[in-house]
């Protein structure tokens, strides 16, 4: 990360580890217990320097020439009238925007965040993948989502889904820098086993995260028991095709001891028959996973409906039957367009107003 810096351009504090400020700081003659209190400031969520109370006058300027904190400002807000859903369309220092999904469950809050602007990936049914790729999120980005929902709400968000925009595992280095810093102990300390990662299936990088061993939830959005449905559906099918991603899955299963969870996005007439399910329980025979069924989000433009719910009674009996645990998701906020890439759509199109 050093080496791709400029010297005279600020540098992304909030991005950096404990152990890298405490380098900076050293260059600069500063102790390592001061960049601890910087470290400190900057995952409570601090929106400048002179928020930090603790460090005096001449080191905040100094940190003021030198690094800049990156924060997410609200430029909208959706509350949805049916649960406490809330959906924020967030924006950073350059303009761009992303999503978040903000969601009271019994055990505490949970937060739905972004990992790029946009997604390169193309899948028919998804709002994001039809709006084009911009940018990757950088740590600090998806820290800053985080922080902004806490400060909002005055909460303390205690489980973190990557579900947002964007695919986790196309910002791979940025995803792991972020859940390094979430879940360190002077940071917001969110343990690994409260975070899931949800991808549409890069394999190379799921062998990557497999041997990192680390304690998250993988969610692996498979959506078709086919490679004909899902190419069709899910361009990246292409690239890596159903049978070189559950190998990839099980993989991960052995080097993690974590069960897998599958997405499954139902949309009538496409992947909701009897037939697909009965292939569905095949495919995963002997996995050690989960499959959460979810009524899909009909998305202007797709010509996509969600099925009947007849087909997701009938379907889930097939799974069961067959020894493969499934639920169908509780869907949140459906009246705000919750399922992610939605709102920053609507807004462009200028179909939502204000939230
Ligand atoms: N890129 C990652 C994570 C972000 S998408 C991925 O694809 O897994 C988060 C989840 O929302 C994925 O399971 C995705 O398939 C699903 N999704 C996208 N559009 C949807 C829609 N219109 N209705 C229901 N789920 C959708
Ligand atoms: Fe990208 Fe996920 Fe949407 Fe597919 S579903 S386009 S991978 S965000």
């Amino acid at each position: 990360m050093h080496s791709e810096r400029s010297e005279d351009m600020p540098a992304d504090i909030k991005s950096m580890y404990e152990d890298e400020l405490k380098e900076e700081f050293a260059k600069m003659g500063e102790p390592a217990y001061r960049a601890g209190q910087v470290y400190k400031w900057l995952h409570e969520g601090v929106k400048s320097f002179d928020e930090m109370t603790n460090i005096s006058k001449k080191l905040r300027e100094r940190l003021m020439e030198n690094y800049y904190i990156s924060n997410a400002a609200i430029e909208k807000k959706l509350i949805s009238a049916y649960d406490d859903t809330k959906k924020y369309l967030f924006s950073f220092g350059d303009g761009e925007m992303v999503e978040s999904v903000l969601m009271k469950y019994h055990h505490g809050y949970t937060s739905c965040i972004s990992t790029q602007v946009g997604c390169k990936m193309g899948c028919t049914f998804c709002a994001t993948g039809k709006s084009g790729f911009s940018r990757n999120l950088t740590a600090s980005e998806m820290l800053a989502q985080l922080q902004a929902e806490q400060q909002d709400n005055h909460i303390r968000i205690s489980n973190i889904v990557l579900m947002g925009m964007g695919e986790p595992l196309d910002n791979f280095e940025n995803v792991i820098r972020f859940l390094k810093l979430v879940s360190s102990e002077n940071g917001m300390n969110i343990g690994m086993r409260h975070i899931s990662l949800s991808t549409c299936g890069i394999v190379p990088k799921i062998y990557e995260l497999a041997d990192m061993k680390l304690q998250l939830t993988l969610s692996v959005s498979l959506h078709a028991p086919n490679d004909q449905i899902r190419s069709r559906t899910m361009p990246v099918n292409r690239k890596y095709n159903i049978d070189e991603l559950l190998k990839a899955c099980q993989y991960y299963v052995r080097q993690t001891n974590r069960r897998i969870s599958f997405e499954y996005a139902m949309i009538d007439g496409v992947n909701d028959s009897v037939a697909n399910a009965e292939e569905l329980a095949k495919r995963l025979k002997g996995i050690l996973s989960h499959v959460n069924l979810i009524p899909v989000n009909a998305v202007k433009g797709t010509g996509y409906e969600k099925s009947k719910k007849e087909s997701i009674k009938r379907f889930i009996a097939v799974l069961e039957r067959a020894g493969i645990t499934a639920t169908v998701r509780r869907t949140l906020g459906s009246d705000i367009n919750a399922s992610c890439g939605q709102l920053r759509r609507s807004v462009s199109d200028g179909r939502i107003k204000e939230g």
